[in-house]
């Protein structure tokens, strides 16, 4: 009987493991078709400054409008972009974007409005080298970057980026020269899910970086959480004593923004603030900040 039921249960673990391998074809499959018809959206989540509550910036967060589906999210979909290489197909497109955004804010008279865009490990490598397709131009971000600009001068440094920690630490030195020269055309570059990688501080010391943003992990438990509180304290002296700027993600509560603001952290993002919102309501979060964004 126990043999017989696990064969069973062995059949029953490989269905479910084809219906999985499935259903991935099927999503591969689908947001190929998603890339060509370009059914993805950008939603922007304010950051503010926690002193004064002003907007400083925007994020842009991708969606995807799957017909029959609605809007579908970046959890959703991202690690696929990112196995099947289509992540570069759809970062091109993000950054395109959010550049044609920030002209069309400036030339509503929003100016100097700054964005930043989530940019995967895979945007950072040249393609891989493929010897039987010698003819397969070599993918640059920076190249793509400069051709955006190109086309819709920003006056100032207005388009940032978002790397994580885990993307940057998986090749530091390949990251450090990528970064430096991006860092000659873009804004400022902010180092994604703070905390929840493995970052050796000798890199972390050399990356031409701006900011650290905390993982929304280490907010969500704050004030009450003691070893929260103390994580959340280190990583903000350890960012200023580098020099750069502290964003807390996910401040969902005025205790959150209490805390983090008592502990001198410097920007947040947050429920609190604003969700995510289409591009067309960004201005009335303008409206509704305290002073004027830019600084
Ligand atoms: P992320 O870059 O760390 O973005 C923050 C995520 O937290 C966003 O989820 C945002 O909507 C969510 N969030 C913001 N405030 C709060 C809050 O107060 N509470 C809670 N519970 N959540 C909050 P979203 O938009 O679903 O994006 C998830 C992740 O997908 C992003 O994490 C980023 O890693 C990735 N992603 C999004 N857009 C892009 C993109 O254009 N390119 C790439 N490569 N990745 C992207
Ligand atoms: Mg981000
Ligand atoms: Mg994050
Ligand atoms: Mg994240």
């Amino acid at each position: 009987h126990a043999k017989a039921g696990g064969r069973n249960r062995l059949a029953f673990y490989s269905a479910e493991l084809d219906e999985q391998a499935q259903q991935r074809r099927t999503l591969e499959h689908a947001l190929r078709g998603a890339v060509e018809r370009r059914e993805f959206v950008l939603h922007y989540q304010p950051a503010v400054e926690l002193r004064s509550g002003r907007v400083t910036g925007f994020e842009a967060l991708v969606r995807w409008n799957r017909p029959g589906h609605g809007l579908v999210a970046p959890n959703e979909f991202i690690d696929v972009l990112e196995d099947t290489g289509l992540i570069r197909d759809v970062g091109d497109w993000v950054i395109g974007e959010v550049v044609r955004q920030l002209a069309a804010w400036e030339h509503a008279g929003h100016e100097h409005l700054r964005a930043a865009v989530n940019v995967s490990a895979a945007q950072l490598r040249p393609s891989a080298v493929n010897p039987d397709l010698h003819a397969e131009p070599v993918y640059s971000l920076l190249e793509k970057v400069q051709a955006c600009l190109a086309r819709h001068p920003l006056r100032t440094a207005q388009l940032e980026i978002e790397l994580t920690e885990s993307a940057l630490m998986t090749d530091a030195a390949f990251a450090c020269e990528t970064l430096e020269r991006l860092r000659a055309v873009v804004g400022r570059v902010h180092v994604d899910d703070f905390g929840t990688g493995y970052s050796s501080l000798a890199y972390l010391k050399r990356l031409p970086i701006d900011s650290l943003k905390i993982d929304r992990v280490f907010v969500q438990d704050l004030p009450d959480d003691a070893e929260d509180a103390s994580i959340v304290r280190a990583v903000i002296g350890l960012a200023h004593s580098l020099g750069l700027d502290v964003i807390a993600e996910g401040i969902e509560t005025e205790a959150q923004r209490q805390f983090l603001l008592a502990a001198g952290c410097d920007h947040g993002q947050g429920y609190l603030f604003s969700r995510p919102v289409p591009a067309d309501e960004v201005p009335a979060l303008l409206q509704g900040s305290r002073g004027p964004p830019g600084a």
